[in-house]
């Protein structure tokens, strides 16, 4: 089993509601690895227009389609020097890890330092199970990448949600008092409960670098992988902390 002798944790500072502070103090006491704060990653390692350049042609425009790299406009590139938080655009996962990952120096990338960006693009993998594109929150590498936006957009509503949505839109009506009626159920932009549920998919990479699976089966497990938001809210805040058998393994380590 691999050791992680450092953590590199990089801010996403549009979101707030991810405390960085005091995740670093979780991963700490949780685990005993030495965490180091790091500002926004673009900050940290200096803007650059071939970065712009390269994260603009891993953006997704057919999501039926497998990854082809996209010729970006003059007009893409410079949004993304601006990076508004407030655009949704989809990004191959993979694509942009590996962007991220040119950006690191050799001497930060051995096998017992581990990198974990917060970002709020939201990333999404190719499933060839059914041939198109999915949204994903997290990305298991090193670097790993955390989607902000994931978090929001990825995993599912409950169901009721989309039957009244979608018996509302054909009404024409909007669709205010529906996310009154099911306020709480499901993450929104601005949410408090993002940092708690950032500790989880923080454990998901540190997992994955330290044993090479971060899923677990059980849902009352902060490893457990959400496709729902209800199941992400059951064990990310109801729950909140690794399953026994997990617990044994990172006690072991
Ligand atoms: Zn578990």
């Amino acid at each position: 089993m691999l050791k992680i002798s450092k953590l590199f944790l990089y801010d996403e500072p549009s979101v707030p509601q991810i405390k960085i502070e005091s995740l670093a103090e979780f991963i700490k006491k949780q685990t005993g690895i030495d965490v180091e704060m790091r500002q926004c990653f673009f900050e940290h390692f200096g803007k650059k227009e071939k970065t712009f350049h390269d994260l603009a042609s891993c953006r997704v425009f057919n999501p039926y389609v497998p990854f082809e790299k996209h010729s970006p406009t003059a007009e893409e590139v410079a949004s993304e020097e601006q990076d508004p938080a407030s655009n949704i655009v989809l990004y191959d996962g993979f694509e942009l890890q590996n962007i991220f990952k040119t950006c690191i120096p050799e001497e930060e990338l051995s096998r017992d330092q581990l990198h974990l960006i917060f970002t709020t693009k939201l990333c999404c993998s190719y499933d060839y199970e059914d041939y198109r594109y999915h949204g994903r929150t997290v990305i298991c590498s090193n670097p790993s990448v955390i989607s902000t936006t994931g978090i929001i957009e990825a995993p599912a509503k409950p169901r009721d949600y989309y039957l009244k949505m979608y018996e509302k839109m054909s009404q024409g009506l909007n669709l205010d008092a529906l996310k009154n009626e099911f306020i709480g159920r499901f993450v929104e932009y601005g949410d408090d409960r993002m940092d708690r549920i950032a500790r989880g998919y923080a454990f998901q990479a540190i997992f994955y670098h330290l044993t090479g699976s971060p899923f677990c089966e059980s849902k009352e497990c902060m490893l457990y992988n959400a496709h729902w938001q209800e199941d992400l809210l059951h064990a990310q805040i109801e729950i909140g902390k690794l399953c026994k058998q997990h617990q044994t393994i990172l006690d072991n380590i």
